[in-house]
């Protein structure tokens, strides 16, 4: 995978980059941001090899030389250390941060450059940012720091100040349609439009979807949440299907639901064909002839509970997913 980055919509960020470690201007730190799915992880990576590549080709790694050879794929160089949450544990130790500082120090082998890559970087606790503090604020020469999350408010002030924001947002649809055309995606997907529309454009989430198969999840939850909101299902009968399907998925399909009910009712458009069962819950809404105002109201602060619960499963404090589950469609139930 790692050859085709930048991805088309990666393009402005890399020349950027590229074009100010050419003239020697790159800052050392970095917080590279964005929704989830959109390969800001693979930038990262592909940049490292940029960096190290002894013949770099008009801002693109050679490939060829050793440097390169030895990064492979999988990325594994010598001069890059990699750090996410251990397994099975939400934070990000204040020891993984202890050997990062101590891998920066060291002389590179290559003699190039040393860089750090932090993954799902708002897992950093009060301990582990601030031992990291010091890196940011006194860093070793020709030693770089990547932070990637898709949380960058979950970070301290004080660490964020210190880094240079990379920021990647979903491309527009014909360029993320043209660059699932040109994938082999299981044959289950026969409808592109429908699959980006379930990603929220997220070229690199749909591929994960169709992989999945969670379109058609996405579709039976959905129906069965039309199905809560007109009164011939039970709020209980949603929360065990959420509950299989997956909180985060959930989670993920009611912020799209409320934010499209949100665009369309006040841009006074339907959702349309491409969403046809949160078309189906638009009409309701308008059947039940209470003023847009009042509709958009509530509908905010029902996407602000989302938020809310979204930023509680990823909590370092062990949430409760079947409370949350039941909070969130009991509080949709009460606003249908
Ligand atoms: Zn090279």
């Amino acid at each position: 995978m790692l050859p085709e980055v930048p991805f088309p919509w990666q393009n402005s960020q890399w020349q950027r980059l590229a074009q100010q470690y050419e003239e020697r201007l790159l800052p050392h730190a970095f917080l590279v941001c964005g929704d989830q799915g959109l390969g800001k992880s693979l930038f990262v990576r592909g940049f490292s090899r940029y960096m190290l590549c002894q013949n770099p080709l008009k801002q693109f790694a050679c490939g060829i030389c050793r440097n390169c050879r030895q990064a492979g794929e999988d990325f594994n160089h010598p001069d890059v250390l990699h750090i996410a949450p251990l397994e099975g544990k939400r934070d990000i130790n204040v020891e993984q941060i202890r050997s990062l500082i101590n891998f920066i120090v060291h002389t590179s082998h290559a003699g190039i450059a040393k860089i750090a890559i932090i993954d799902a970087a708002h897992h950093l606790n009060i301990s582990s940012a601030n031992a990291l503090l010091k890196t940011l604020e006194e860093p070793t020469l020709n030693s770089y720091l990547f932070l990637v999350t898709e949380f960058p408010g979950s970070l301290p002030a004080t660490t964020r100040s210190r880094c240079q924001r990379v920021l990647f947002s979903s491309p527009a649809r014909e360029v993320a349609q043209q660059w699932l055309n040109s994938k082999s995606l299981p044959e289950s997907v026969v409808d592109i439009d429908r699959l980006l529309e379930a990603a929220e454009c997220r070229p690199l989430y749909a591929i994960q979807l169709a992989e999945q198969g969670a379109v058609e999840q996405r579709d039976q939850f959905l129906n069965k949440l039309y199905q809560l909101s007109t009164g011939s299902q039970s709020p209980q009968s949603l929360v065990s299907l959420a509950l299989k399907i997956g909180e985060s998925a959930v989670i993920g399909h009611l912020l799209l639901t409320s934010s499209i009910l949100i665009k369309s009712l006040s841009s006074n458009q339907r959702p349309g064909e491409s969403a046809n069962e949160i078309d189906n819950l638009y009409s309701l809404l308008i059947a039940r002839e209470r003023p847009t105002r009042t509709l958009l109201v509530e509908l905010m602060q029902f996407y602000d509970a989302v938020i809310v619960a979204r930023k509680q499963m990823l909590s370092g404090t062990n949430p409760n997913g079947q409370l949350i589950m039941e909070s969130l469609i009991w509080r949709w139930y009460q606003f249908i």
